[in-house]
């Protein structure tokens, strides 16, 4: 598409998580004018959640969406610009010093000294024909955007990290029944989430057990198991299904410029946010599989506006020296 700058920037912020708004918090504060572009989920994977019980500072726990809504309130309180909108292409430059171009909605052009990606990562779905076909009607990736349709139902949900485990009493405090389908023995939840789970009366636990078939033409009317050991079927009644397996780091448009794993995370150096290209940094999810917490995502997006404010010094030294 025709390339048409409508400015140029100090620093880009792409994503509007923890990671995202602490970014522009710091990078706000060090007069870098961050303007971020939230999205298509503003305010991340947190809005999607209940209550977020281990972010310090918090003794009663905070609710994802009302701690996002703080979170950005606090980043524009130190001026940074936060525009709804979708980075859809990025032109990176390999130079130091070079100048970042990133295109929004398809359609508008910014230039940025410096980028500062928290895209984050999106939920995960098993890909079974018939899970697919009744995405929208009844099976969801997001038990407390979509639980409240159930209430009173009888419901399963599969996985067997955090994620699954919070879901599944979250829907057991509203729906009839949850059955919950983890594929190995064992859970890879924490120990207290497990034990939130087992001491859960309505959670009907089923290990070695996997989704056979999602039965239903237009919405979802039932589910065929499968018992990985035994290869035994059953077939139980349910009017939702929710897949909570983990998350896919939303990295494609960064494909083929910045250098990633195997699972498509992006690759930073040692103990830093930086990429493989200068000027660009990320932090929160997109860089991170092991921790995946928004107060380590928050973290990153600290020190990614600070490696941000360092090169930008490097930069003008470079300036300086040659002038
Ligand atoms: P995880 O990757 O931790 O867990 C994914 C789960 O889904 C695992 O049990 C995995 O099974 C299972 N799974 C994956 N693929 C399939 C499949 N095809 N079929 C069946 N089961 C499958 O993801 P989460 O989203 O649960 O958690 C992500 C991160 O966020 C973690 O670090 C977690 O600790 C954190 N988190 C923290 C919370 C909190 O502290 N309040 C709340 C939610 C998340 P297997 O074990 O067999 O691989």
């Amino acid at each position: 598409m025709e390339e048409q700058s409508i400015e140029r920037i100090k620093c880009l912020i792409i994503g509007s998580g923890p990671a995202g708004y602490t970014a522009a918090i710091y990078a706000a504060r060090a007069d870098l004018k961050p303007i971020m572009y939230t999205g298509m989920e503003p305010g991340g994977q947190l809005t999607t959640t209940t209550d977020v019980d281990n972010f310090p500072g918090y003794p009663e726990g905070i609710d994802g969406p009302t701690m996002m809504v703080q979170l950005q309130q606090q980043a524009e309180r130190f001026g940074t610009e936060v525009r709804m909108g979708m980075v859809t292409e990025v032109k990176l430059s390999k130079d130091h010093g070079g100048i970042h171009k990133a295109c929004v909605d398809n359609k508008t052009w910014v230039e940025a000294e410096t980028v500062i990606i928290s895209t984050g990562a999106t939920a995960k779905y098993l890909g079974l024909p018939s899970e697919q076909r009744l995405r929208g009607g009844g099976v969801s990736a997001c038990a407390v955007c979509d639980g409240f349709f159930y209430k009173g139902q009888d419901v399963a949900i599969v996985g067997g990290g955090d994620t699954a485990a919070e879901e599944a009493t979250y829907l057991a405090n509203i729906c009839n029944k949850v059955t919950m389908l983890v594929r190995k023995g064992e859970m890879r939840a924490s120990k207290a989430m497990q034990h939130r789970v087992t001491n859960t009366e309505n959670i009907d636990l089923r290990y070695f057990t996997e989704i056979d078939e999602v039965l239903g033409e237009q919405v979802v009317e039932g589910l065929r198991m499968v018992n990985n050991q035994t290869n035994e079927k059953e077939e139980i009644k349910i009017t939702g299904l929710f897949i909570a397996i983990g998350h896919k780091p939303n990295t494609e448009i960064f494909s083929g410029q910045l250098d990633m794993d195997d699972a498509g995370y992006l690759l930073t150096k040692g103990k830093s946010t930086k990429t493989n290209l200068p000027g660009v940094f990320a932090s929160g999810d997109v860089q991170d599989k092991e921790y995946r917490q928004a107060v380590t995502a928050a973290g990153t997006g600290c020190m990614a506006a600070l490696d941000a404010e360092r090169y930008l010094a490097t930069v003008e030294t470079q300036e300086e020296v040659k002038a």
